[in-house]
Parts: structure tokens; sequence; C-alpha cells
């Protein structure tokens, strides 16, 4: 089959995504049609009136105050189209005989991108309330943090912080379904609000690990996303309400299940306001829009074991009430905001001479506040909707070596179980892991880049090692991983 070319731009299918075809073998691609939309909408003629190009960014809660407007959103645009009818009926559109009318959220549900319903959900009444979990099944933040503490190297405070959130958080999920009698007097009207989590540190410090980790001591199904593939519904790209159905795939579409996972979502900075707004910012600030039902709590339709809405797959509805969400990115540059803020601060006064130490401090991730990661470019109704604001650390090096030999799934580890079952020992000189850490530590990609260097170096014993069934004991010393010497192998003794 031939490529479809856009009529506008000229981009063929594969580079623009999928065309819209138009009477005439005419095709327009997604960006154009959009543009077209935009430039339409911004033109108040007369005989215009009434017009509503912007359909779909009107369906779309822009804040707080739209979510009271959605319960009559559905009507709402019953309206808006018979009254665009009957304006159409009146005035052809003055100028433009030959525009109709168009309303994008039409187009977009014929790309297959229709966006699906979102409620707000309504408290259960007291006689339907059902026990949702047993808050005993949930460890108390300080066991929590132990059992964190054997996996996740370092990171204490963020540990503390996320035992805590996650404790609150299920306690709110079983406080859910506990009936009136079981609270003291005046508690049960006391609403608990949602602890989504901010996780802000640079990459490869385990903040995707923390989440993976808390999730399987916890025993609840993980969703994680990356905020980058996400877009505005109806273009191209994962809409928001994927990760939903991703968190059921994970939850073997079992719905219950799933209503009390975690999902996370990664590169949340780079949701953060574009400074040159002026283009259409389907990839930004209207993710993040998107997005704040979902945190807050709201029915959601999703396709069960696919990722796409069509006619073919069944929709579940999933309510994200309990679902938390924490959200990680390594916010670069955000440093040097907060910084500003302490330097304008200390300005002021007799500090002056606090300026300098800001510069040096390497912790002064940990200072900041949501003012920051507003200026950052995320939009307060979004940062209202995730409380919990931590920071993880950039790794040092004695980390790093930690990190090799001690959590329970350490690589160290991973490698003398691999070789136990060729009945070797292995062991790491002290200083060799200081060199793997070392050579790792230059990459500054974290911890990510420990993997990497130990599985080439340790290629050729996983290799050699098992043809020899003498061998009883392999060391690898410093020599061995800055290439001047073998590592040490002793024989076993018969
Ligand atoms: P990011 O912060 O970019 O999400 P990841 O969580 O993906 O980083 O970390 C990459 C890998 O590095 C993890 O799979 C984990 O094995 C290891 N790692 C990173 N930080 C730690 C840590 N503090 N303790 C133990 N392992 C870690």
């Amino acid at each position: 089959m031939s490529e479809k070319y856009c009529s506008m731009c000229f981009r063929s299918e594969s580079a623009a995504g999928k065309m819209m075809e138009l009477p005439g073998n005419l095709c327009v691609c997604q960006d154009c049609l959009q543009k077209t939309m935009d430039t339409m909408s911004s033109f108040t003629m007369p005989g215009f009136q009434g017009m509503d190009v912007k359909g779909q960014v009107d369906e779309e809660n822009t804040s707080d105050e739209a979510e009271n407007k959605e319960v009559n959103s559905e009507e709402k645009s019953d309206e808006k189209t018979s009254s665009n009818n009957s304006n159409n009926q009146n005035n052809p559109f003055g100028g433009f005989p030959n525009v109709s009318f168009m309303n994008m959220a039409d187009f977009q549900n014929l790309l297959g991108g229709g966006r699906s319903r979102v409620k707000k959900k309504k408290q259960v009444p007291e006689e339907e309330r059902v026990p949702l979990i047993d808050i005993k099944d949930i460890p108390e933040p300080h066991k929590l943090k132990e059992m964190l503490d054997e996996y996740v190297v370092g990171q204490e405070q963020a540990k503390r912080i996320v035992s805590v959130g996650v404790y609150n958080h299920y306690k709110r999920v079983a406080a859910e379904g506990m009936k009136r009698d079981q609270f003291e007097d005046g508690l049960y009207d006391v609403e608990i609000e949602k602890s989504n989590m901010l996780m802000i540190g640079p990459t490869g410090c385990g903040k995707t690990y923390l989440v993976k980790t808390l999730a399987k001591l916890l025993n609840v199904p993980l969703a994680i996303a990356d905020a980058t593939s996400l877009t505005e519904a109806g273009y191209i790209g994962d809409d928001i309400e994927s990760v939903v159905s991703k968190l059921l795939a994970a939850a073997d579409n079992d719905v219950e299940k799933a209503e009390t996972g975690i999902i996370y979502i990664d590169e949340i900075d780079k949701l953060a306001k574009k400074k040159d707004a002026h283009t259409r910012d389907i990839n930004g600030e209207s993710v993040q829009q998107g997005m704040l039902k979902l945190l807050e709590g709201a029915d959601v339709e999703v396709p069960v074991g696919s990722n796409s809405k069509n006619a073919m797959v069944p929709l579940e509805t999933i309510n994200t009430n309990n679902i938390l969400f924490i959200c990680g990115g390594a916010f670069p540059d955000l440093d040097e905001i907060i910084k500003q803020r302490l330097r304008k601060q200390t300005s002021i006064g007799f500090n002056a001479e606090l300026r300098d130490k800001f510069d040096k401090r390497k912790d002064i991730l940990s200072e900041v506040k949501t003012e920051d990661i507003k200026k950052y470019g995320l939009i307060p109704e979004f940062i209202g909707r995730l409380p919990v604001v931590y920071t993880m650390e950039g790794l040092t090096k004695d980390m790093l070596v930690k990190i090799l030999k001690e959590p329970k799934n350490a690589l160290v580890k991973q490698y003398q179980k691999l070789l136990s079952m060729d009945e070797v020992k292995l062991e790491f000189d002290d200083d060799a892991l200081e060199v793997i850490a070392e050579k790792a530590y230059e990459k500054d990609t974290g911890a990510r880049a420990l993997r990497s260097i130990v599985e080439e170096l340790m290629l050729d014993i996983m290799y050699e090692i098992p043809k020899d069934k003498n061998i009883g004991r392999v060391v690898i010393t410093k020599d061995y991983i800055e290439g001047t010497g073998g590592p040490v192998i002793e024989m076993r003794t018969l």
C-alpha cells in the first residue's frame, strides 16, 4: 500500500503519524489539523460566534472549578451541538459559506484516540462499606523502612518519608471500608487526603528501584510509565489513562487488586511547561492537566488486555481513588532555582556570607520547596496533588561500593550464586570493588553503570571457569579490573 502524505505539510504518515482522510483523496496529519483548528479558533469573526472548534479543550478540566462543571458535561455537549446546529442553520458562517462546523473531539474519536469518560468518585455510604484491606497486613513505617534497608542503600530520609507516606496511604484505604462505630467520636467523617508522592533525585540514584522494591514488599501491583511517552488524548502517543490500563495488566486484570496498586510515573520533570508556548503543548502542561483527576481519584474506563481503545476491546472501569501515584524525576537545573531563591533570602540583611555556601552544598536539592517546583514548570494544581515531596541523594563512591555487595540482590551476590551452581566460590577484593565503583562514578549515571561494568568484566570468568572442573575458588583482584593482572584462581582440594 502506498504511503499517505499530508496535503498541508507534505510529511509522510510514517513521519507525521496517523493521517485524517478527507474527501477528494486528501490527507491531513494531526499537527496540521490542530494548527488549522487553533488558527480558526483564534478568529473572532462575525458569524463565527457560537462556533466551538475547541470542544475538546472545554471538555478537559483545567482547574478545580471545572470539576463541578463536568457533571453536566454530557448534557452540555449535547446542548452545544444543538446550539451550533441551529447556528449553522441561521448563519452558515457568514463569509465562509463552505466551512461547516467541525469539532476536534469527533476527529479524535475517528482516529481511535477517543477520550474516555473520567468521573469523580463519590463517597461510599456507610451501609455499603466493605473492608478493602486489612491494615494489619501493611507493615508499620519502621518495619517497612527496615525491609527497604535490605535492598536500597543510603537514601535514609527518602526511605523514612516513603514508609510513612505508604502506611498513611493504606490506612486511608482501610478507613474507606470501615464503619462509624470503628472510629472514635467525630473521626468517622474526617476525610483523609491522598498522599501521592513526588520524588526528586538524579538519574540512577534508585528512584524506580525504591518504588519497585516497595511494591514487592507490599505485594501490590505496580505500573511504571514514562511521562515523556504520554500525550493529551487523541494525539500520537499513549494517552494518560493508559497508565491505568498498565496497572490493570500488572494486576492480572483483577480490578480490585489494581485499585489498590501503585503507579510510578518517571521523568515527570519533562512535563514542565514549555517556556516558549507558541505551539500547543500536547506533551507537557496539558498532560499535567489531564492527570489531575487521576491523581485525585476518578473512575476511568480502560481497555482490558490492550493499550488502545477500539470496538473490539472490552472496557473496565477502574477507580483511581485508592491508587498510590508516585511521580519521579531528575529535575536538572532545579538546584539553580533553589539557590536563586536562597540567595535572594540571604542577600537581605546580614546573611550575605551564607550565599557562597549554597553554591558548594551538594545536598541543595533537599531544600526544595513547592515554589521552586512551580518555577520549574509544574502547575500548582498538579503539585498540590502530590503532597509528599522528597529528594534522593546522588550516589557517592562509597554508596556504589555498598550497592555492589550489600543489598539482598547485590550484583556480587548474584554472580556468587551463579558460580556456586558450578561449585565455585567467588570473591571480590575490597579494592577491586572500589575500582569498579570509581569507574561507574565517572560515568555519572548513578548505579546504572555498575551492571554494565561488572557484566563486561565477568564475561571471561563466566566463560572460562566452568571449563575446568578443578577450579574451586576465584578471587577478583584490583589488578584484574585494571587489566594489569589476572584473577586469583585456586584449585579444589581433593
Ligand atoms: P533512577 O533513579 O534513574 O530511577 P534506578 O532506580 O533505575 O534509577 O536505578 C538503576 C539501578 O541501580 C537499580 O535497578 C538498582 O539495581 C541500582 N540502584 C540505584 N540506586 C540504588 C540504591 N540506593 N541501592 C541499591 N541499588 C540501587
